[in-house]
């Protein structure tokens, strides 16, 4: 079976050096550690006399003993080919075509060996495009398995395992790569970078994640190459940059982005957050809790993330506003459509996602208000527990005082009862102006003015 593999590979590349080949003995990856789903599809391949290889990102995380996200497989069938051996798969994408192939709840992405694009080679072939700047615009030509791996980024993102003979192939040195836990792109990393700047982010995605250092030669251009990002569609920016801050090691990745000068396009702030003790004291806070929530299978929502980097920004635009004589709400709200504005200058996120940013950043003065009806109307509040957990973080930063926390935590403790000894009043005797406590709706707005505390932004 294998030599029937060999010579298919073989017989597709010009210059094939072939790969080494790592029994498990050397590997250590046990075949039960594969998503059934993954071996099932592979088999299926096989079966029909194709090439069938789990690839790329699980490959890498088994090795490293670490548990993968998802299972990708690579072949030589075409996608029309996977698409008619598996009932139930669909073709999805339009750069390059791929093939879901659903299994249960899980979805198994099966791509066909294709080749990297070389600089200067068959620029008359449509298939083969770059820019003049060297930038990639299409690389869906298919090859074999050798070009399949060197179109890959970095060598551990292009090993190969074999489910039937459980065997790891490796073309460029991946699996000593991993040993040392070392970041090293494929070919020549100027012209890699430039073909996809997003290639630059990922080095500092996966060095923070997989705990790796980035080889001194890949490292090298980044620096130089940095601004190519500008080139970049936001919707992808977007995409990788939540890739990063949504990894579980965000911590590791934020500081690693400004170490490499990735940031200026993306997260700028990050310069005004990261040279300032107090406000680096927040954001690693913020940082540190969102790694912890998904390293625990925790839900941890983007915008709340999005609400930390910009709280700064938006602050000092609030202050400045306060000053120039508007009022605090007004400039409360001016200053967040501000704030949001001018990062989208750099990085774009989706408006969606402005209602909960808005919302957490509005509650914020609200948690000073402890007097009348307002604390049990803010309890109620949707975004309640997001407003807390981001007055926490503040609170641990040195941002809110610790008082503060510690009285509204008393007050969600405490019993309905209890919680009107507590209001701090600042007209009259505590509690008496209480209203009884009950569940709002978004269509139960109240009078005009009773809820003038209240963010607008949905
Ligand atoms: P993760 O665990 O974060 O998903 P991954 O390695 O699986 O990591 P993906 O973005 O899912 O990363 O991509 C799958 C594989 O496709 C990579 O391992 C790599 O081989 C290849 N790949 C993805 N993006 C690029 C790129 N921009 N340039 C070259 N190869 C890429
Ligand atoms: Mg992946």
């Amino acid at each position: 079976m294998i030599r029937r593999w060999f010579n298919k590979v073989l017989g597709k590349t010009s210059t094939a050096t072939g790969p080494v080949i790592y029994p498990v003995a050397q590997h250590g990856i046990q075949r039960n550690r594969i998503h059934p789903c993954a071996l099932k599809t592979t088999r299926t391949l096989a079966d029909a006399g194709y090439a069938a290889f789990v690839v790329g990102g699980a490959v890498r995380d088994l090795l490293l003993g670490r548990e993968p996200k998802d299972f990708d497989i690579a072949t030589d069938a075409t996608p029309e080919e996977v698409r008619a051996l598996f009932r139930r798969s669909r073709l999805i994408g339009r750069r390059f075509r791929i093939v879901h192939v659903y299994c249960g709840q899980d979805t198994i992405e099966v791509t066909t060996f294709r080749a990297q694009n070389i600089q200067g080679e068959n620029e008359d072939d449509d298939d083969r495009v770059t820019a003049e700047d060297g930038m990639l615009l299409r690389d869906n030509v298919f090859g074999g398995q050798e070009d399949d791996a060197a179109r890959r980024d970095f060598t551990v993102n292009a090993l190969y395992y074999d489910t039937e003979n459980e065997e790891v192939w490796d073309y460029h040195g991946g699996v000593g790569d991993a040993r040392k836990r070392r970041l090293k792109m494929i070919g020549d990393p100027a012209t890699r970078f430039r073909e996809d700047p997003v290639r630059m982010l990922r080095a500092a995605r996966f060095a923070a994640k997989l705990d790796f250092h980035i080889d001194p030669a890949t490292r090298a251009p980044i620096a130089e190459l940095a601004h190519m990002l500008e080139r970049i569609p936001s919707a992808r920016l977007f995409d990788e940059m939540m890739k990063l801050l949504m990894s579980g090691h965000a911590e590791r990745g934020v500081r690693q982005l400004r170490a490499e000068g990735l940031h200026h396009g993306v997260l700028p702030m990050l310069d005004r957050i990261l040279d300032d003790t107090p406000r680096q004291r927040f954001l690693h806070a913020a940082l540190h809790d969102t790694d912890e929530r998904i390293r625990n299978g925790q839900s941890a929502a983007p915008a709340f993330m999005l609400a930390c980097l910009l709280w700064f920004d938006m602050q000092a635009a609030w202050a400045k506003l306060q000053e120039s004589g508007q009022t605090q709400q007004t400039a409360l709200f001016d200053a967040m459509d501000d704030t949001l504005e001018r990062q989208r200058t750099a990085l774009a996120f989706p408006r969606r996602m402005d209602g909960m940013i808005k919302e957490i950043w509005a509650l914020q003065p609200r948690f000073e208000q402890r007097n009348g009806s307002r604390p049990f109307r803010l309890l109620d509040h949707p975004r309640f527990r997001a407003g807390f957990d981001f007055l926490l973080l503040r609170a641990r930063s040195g941002d809110a005082p610790d008082e503060l926390v510690d009285w509204w935590q008393r007050f969600q403790d405490a019993p309905d009862d209890a919680r009107a000894e507590m209001l701090v009043e600042s007209n009259g005797p505590s509690g008496k102006k209480r209203r009884p406590r009950r569940r709002r709706s978004r269509s139960d707005a109240g009078p005009a003015g009773e809820n003038a505390d209240t963010p607008a932004s949905q």
